[in-house]
């Protein structure tokens, strides 16, 4: 209702000047133009400037699943004592919970929200959502964001007992609930999938159309039956590749989201933003959350160390060489996929070098141009692989023979390691 309210002013200024104009050419051919009998006012032009917001506002977005007293799957689970608490330490410690909708609008550069907010979102589209957790944020008068699966909405193929149905759907919506994609069926986007009717693995060529249908028909499918705008997509279990972000991109979402927690800034990506998933058993990840700590975007997403051996690194680890403008190079395969432009090299006593990436054979190489000093040497390499991070660090060392005094140091401000 508040959406057609806030639409009708918009319709008539766009409609009458137009309306206007049409019927003045009519009448001037013919007759003299009467006085309009509608008095249109001249609206103002709205001001092309945008409004000054904070970009060094925060915002964590919290996601849960299910609201149930007694907890069985903590996992997906919470009661709704704790869920209360939560909603109350968010108001405890002046943390606005802002519409999802108002964060993209700030992403956007187009409305202001306050310095810590939040935004809650509950997946999947369990009853408990809309018959326990709803009433609860009513109360505290918080907005949230529902990102249903569109076959596990009753009476999808996959809904049941637990299941949310799409009048609830219709229910929230009208009172001010965003709803949102979890795709079709619910399952992991970046292969081909078991296909539970057919009981078999889809083949690669029905991959594409089947990926298509989840990405971008789920979000056809709760427009058209809720007549809303989807305009954000969470991947089922967090994953996803850079095929479905391409994909979803596609399909017009305006933000992609993931599981893991992350503090979100205005400049964090919108193609894959973290969100602090609630379990029962893991009441640190709430705490985490709103304690706005660490660092932004990336900073909590937990780091799947990868050991140098499997990425053919050069000089090798351990390694004595007498070069001291070595090739440094790794062979990133072994991180698995990797999100174009996320691969950082660092080199002890140089930081961050401008290391040359070949997403094709995923080979990272630095030339190292000055000599470099000291006794080793350690290289670190980050990137990001879908929803992690992978990093790998390892050292070689520098031959002593080659560190006589007049060769190092390599740069002014780089002083030789003392002995250990
Ligand atoms: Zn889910």
């Amino acid at each position: 209702m508040l959406n057609r309210f806030a639409l009708f002013p918009l319709f008539l200024a766009l409609s009458l000047p137009t309306c206007k104009k049409s019927q003045n050419a009519a009448l001037s051919s013919s007759s003299p133009t009467p006085a309009p009998t509608v008095a249109v006012q001249n609206t103002p032009a709205p001001t092309p400037a945008k409004p000054v917001i904070d970009q060094s506002a925060e915002v964590i977005v919290l996601g849960y699943h299910r609201f149930v007293n007694k907890v069985k799957r903590p996992d997906t689970e919470i009661t709704p004592a704790a869920f209360e608490a939560q909603m109350q330490e968010l108001k405890d410690k002046g943390i606005t919970v802002i519409p999802m909708q108002d964060f993209l609008a700030w992403k956007r550069g187009e409305k202001s929200i306050p310095p810590h907010c939040a935004v809650i979102t509950i997946d999947d589209g369990y009853k408990s959502g809309y018959e326990v957790a709803w009433p609860i944020l009513k109360k505290f008068g918080y907005p949230v964001t529902m990102f249903v699966y569109t076959e596990g909405i009753k009476p999808g193929r996959f809904s049941g007992g637990e299941s949310m149905s799409w009048e609830q759907l219709a229910e929230m919506r009208d009172a001010g609930a965003d709803i949102q994609a979890h795709s079709v069926t619910h399952q992991d986007l970046r292969k081909p999938p078991y296909d539970r009717l057919t009981k078999r693995r889809l083949s690669q060529e029905e991959y594409e159309p089947w990926l298509e249908n989840e990405v971008a028909g789920s979000k056809q499918i709760i427009e058209q039956k809720l007549g809303v705008k989807v305009n954000c997509f969470a991947v089922p279990y967090g994953f996803y590749n850079e095929h479905v972000k391409e994909l979803a991109m596609k399909a017009g979402y305006e933000a992609l989201f993931t599981v893991y927690g992350q503090k979100l800034t205005y400049g964090s990506p919108t193609d894959s933003l973290g969100r602090y998933m609630i379990e029962a058993n893991k009441p640190k990840v709430f705490a985490e959350a709103v304690s706005f700590g660490g660092m932004a975007v990336g900073g909590s997403v937990p780091v799947a160390e990868v050991g140098p051996s499997v990425l053919s690194v050069q000089p090798a680890d351990g390694e004595t060489v007498k070069n001291l403008t070595p090739l440094i190079k790794a062979n990133l395969v072994g991180f698995g996929p990797i999100d174009t432009g996320s691969v950082v090299m660092r080199i002890s006593g140089l930081g961050v070098v401008p290391a040359a990436y070949d997403a094709k054979t995923q080979i990272v190489s630095y030339q190292v141009p000055r000599k470099l000093s000291g006794k080793s040497c350690t290289v670190i390499i980050e990137a990001k692989s879908g929803t992690k991070k992978v990093a790998t660090h390892w050292t070689f060392n520098l031959a002593a023979d080659a560190l006589k005094p007049e060769e190092s140091p390599a740069s002014p401000t780089i002083s030789p390691r003392p002995k250990k």
